[in-house]
Order: structure tokens, then sequence, then C-alpha cells
């Protein structure tokens, strides 16, 4: 590992000062810490977040739940409020990685990443939520830009993420046996206004599949997608399923997500 400049923020305008074109912020290290000392990624600056406390903490309304940056996997996994008004986001934390994992890994550290693989993506995509940083707020819909990728600008802080309560929910992962990163995810929102379906893990970037939304607007059930099949050709193919074999995939875990609302 090179050596770097350690900096603990107290506030958010202070980690945004600190930071610089070579600098990273820390929030659970579990990206950063390994792509270091992997010589990966090397920085000048390491601005540790952890200690600013409005970061942190949930809040519930009657419409939205807000989760700040550093909350960890296992603060959403164990939080009554969030269990009470979007339980599917609890069953999501509750399966990210390994218990050690979940209790460095953030929620902010997560969306930052943009992992093609990663749970939240999908979550933000299928709650509609709203990223807050500490410049703007962003609709997940333009958040996520492509792998690894978002709209985030350099040195930009996500303070929270606003997630909108819908009528039903559930997130189905069909998970790496090693990783637990998602070979397919899919969580399924029914909102007022209409069906949700995120997709992570079959392309290169989370995605609302609008042939999915078409289905289950007309009719919200399982039955209903019997004879859908899904174009593979832009999905992705590694040694762990191919392009066909995750296209299949999206509609049985879509299926199961539909069947669990
Ligand atoms: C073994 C292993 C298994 C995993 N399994 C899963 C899994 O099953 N599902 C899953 O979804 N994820 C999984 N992960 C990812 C993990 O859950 C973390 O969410 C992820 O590594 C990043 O979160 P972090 O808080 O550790 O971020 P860090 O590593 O601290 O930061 C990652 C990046 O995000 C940026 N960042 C962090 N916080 C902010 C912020 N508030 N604003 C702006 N930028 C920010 C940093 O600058 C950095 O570029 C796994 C990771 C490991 C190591």
């Amino acid at each position: 590992m090179k050596t770097f400049n350690y900096h603990s923020a107290k506030d958010s305008k202070e980690a945004t000062k600190l930071s610089s074109s070579n600098s990273v912020f820390l929030a659970g290290g579990m990206t950063t810490i390994p792509s270091m000392k992997l010589g990966l990624a090397t920085y000048k600056d390491v601005i540790d977040i952890k200690k600013i406390k409005k970061l942190s903490g949930i809040k519930v309304s009657n419409k939205s739940v807000i989760i700040g940056a550093t909350t960890t996997h296992v603060e959403v996994a164990n939080s009554k409020d969030v269990k009470k008004t979007i339980p599917s986001l609890t069953v999501l934390a509750e399966g990210i990685g390994d218990p050690q994992v979940r209790n460095r890994g953030t929620i902010g550290g997560s969306i930052a990443n943009n992992d093609p693989s990663a749970d939240y993506p999908a979550a933000c995509i299928a709650l509609n939520a709203t990223i807050h940083t500490n410049e703007r707020k962003i609709e997940a819909s333009k958040f996520f830009k492509g792998m690894f990728e978002t709209a985030l600008k350099k040195n930009e802080l996500i303070e929270a993420v606003e997630f909108k309560i819908p009528e039903k929910s559930s997130y189905q992962k069909y998970p790496n046996p090693a990783s637990r990163y998602a070979i397919v995810g899919t969580y399924v929102a029914k909102h007022k206004d209409g069906v949700r379906v995120a997709v992570t893990g079959a392309k290169s970037c989370v995605y609302n599949d609008k042939d999915l939304c078409k289905v289950l607007d007309t009719n919200f059930s399982a039955n209903s997608m019997e004879t859908v099949e899904l174009d593979s050709s832009d999905m992705n193919g590694d040694i762990h399923a191919s392009a066909e074999y995750r296209a299949n995939l999206v509609v049985i875990q879509t299926k199961k997500a539909v069947e669990a609302c």
C-alpha cells in the first residue's frame, strides 16, 4: 500500500474542502481498502466521513424513508422502522455479502461505487429514490450512468438516500455463492402510479425493465409473465452464468418477487 494522508472530517463542508483531484471518501472502506491494498487504486488524501453525525441514521415519514449515507447495511437490516414501511429493503440489506461486510459497508458507498451487481442501486431504481448530495438532489433514474459510473461530480458527497414507500415490493436475488453479489437481482415495486422492475447483475448497469413493467401494469400477477422472453444480446455473460441464463433468471426472479408481493 502506498503512503497517503488520512483526514477525518467533522462535517460535509470540511470533507468536500479537503477533497482534491486525487482523494477518496472513506465510508465503510469495503471497496476502497482492498483496492488500495491490491495496488488497483492510489490516493494522496483519504477523507474519512464516518464521524460526520449528520450522514448517519434513518428517518421515516408518511411517504418516504430517508437513510443517511454512512448508515451501514446491518443498521438498515435491523431497523424496525424500515421493516414496517419497506420490508423488502431490510431483506436486501440482510442479503449483502457477509457479516463483516454488512457491519462496515454503507449505503452511500454502495451507490457511489455503482457495481453492476450491487443490491442498493436496484432498490434506488425500484423505489424512485432521490439521492441527496451536499450540492443537489438527483433522481435515481438519472444517477446510475453506467458500469461504476454515476452522476456524481468529483468530490460531490452523498448525504442521504430518500426512498418512496410503495404499496407493495419485494427484492429477489440469485446470489453468487462466494461473494453474495447478485448474478441477477430483481426489485419489484408497485406504486400508486405504476410498477417498477429494477434489475441488477444482468447488464453493465442497473436498469428499470420497461417490458416487464408494462406486463405487470396490465396484470400484476406471476402468471402474466408465463410467455415473456427477454432479449439477452446486451446481457452479461461470464463463468458464473451465460447471457441467455441471466435473461431467463430475470423473468424467474421477477415472478418470485411478484409472488412475494
Ligand atoms: C467480500 C465482499 C462482498 C460484498 N458483497 C456485496 C453484495 O452481496 N451486495 C452488494 O451490494 N455489495 C456487496 N459488497 C459491497 C459492499 O457492500 C459495500 O457497499 C461497498 O464495498 C462500498 O461501500 P463502502 O461503504 O465500504 O464504501 P467505501 O469503500 O468506503 O467507498 C467506495 C467508493 O464510494 C465513495 N463514497 C463512499 N461514500 C460516499 C459518499 N457518502 N458520497 C460520495 N462518495 C462516497 C468513495 O469515495 C469510494 O470511491 C461486497 C463487498 C465485499 C468486500
